[in-house]
């Protein structure tokens, strides 16, 4: 099982690893700052030892994490590498990811999917669309910006959720659990749900955001879409 150490750390850009395994075309390690695609955030890329990441994936069991790699040369079980993040890219992440925690605070609706790219996010609610007005959404997000809230992980267990289901905020994104316990982001006063993604420190450090469009995917999917501005 992999040390995942971007769970308590989000700003570790590099560390040293073990490769443990080789796949035809992605390795896993014994420890990884890389965050493998989940709960509607895109994977991360970099390089482990010479090779480049173009991808980072779950593997089929429990922690395991796949980094993708281009074609190329593959390293060897047991070398010892060294493994560093486009940390510029997944700064970009955690900036949108956490940005859309504060949508989620911006617009009371159910939240039925969601999406987090290195250069915009979005988020889908139940909602009718004329309830969703960009100015009023992207003053509010920026407020929520401007405030300089710090964030912080909770842990909680697994029977502590399932009597908490408001906790739950996105319908078609199960929380990462199954290890007994599972993970929230508190953004005290703003929001509180389970997520397992990276999140950036403070809200300031998003920086302003523009919401760049308000689209209907669906009767139940009507998207809102930021980016950084
Ligand atoms: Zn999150």
């Amino acid at each position: 099982m992999a040390e995942l150490l971007f769970r308590d750390d989000p700003y570790a850009k590099a560390c040293q690893a073990t490769v443990v395994a080789v796949h035809d075309n992605a390795v896993e390690l014994d420890r990884t700052v890389f965050y493998p695609m989940g709960g509607g955030q895109a994977g991360d890329t970099g390089r482990v030892g010479d090779c480049r990441v173009i991808d980072t994936r779950k593997g089929a069991t429990g922690d395991s994490v796949l980094h993708l790699l281009e074609p190329g040369s593959v390293p060897t079980v047991g070398a010892k590498v060294d493994v560093v993040l486009d940390w510029e890219r997944r700064h970009r992440l955690m900036r949108l990811h956490t940005a859309l925690h504060l949508l989620c605070a911006a617009v009371k609706a159910p939240v039925t999917g969601g999406r987090i790219a290195e250069d915009k996010a979005h988020l889908d609610f139940d909602i009718e669309m004329e309830k969703l007005v960009k100015d009023e959404i992207e003053a509010r997000v920026n407020e929520l910006v401007r405030s300089g809230t710090a964030t912080r992980p909770v842990w909680i267990t697994d029977e502590e959720l399932d009597s908490r289901p408001e906790l739950v905020r996105t319908m078609s994104v199960a929380p990462p659990r199954g290890e007994g316990r599972v993970r929230l982001l508190e953004i005290p006063g703003i929001d509180l749900q389970a997520c397992g993604g990276t999140h950036v420190a403070n809200t300031g450090e998003i920086g302003a955001l523009k919401v760049v469009r308000i689209r209907s995917e669906g009767k139940k999917n009507k998207r809102v879409t930021l980016e950084l501005a």
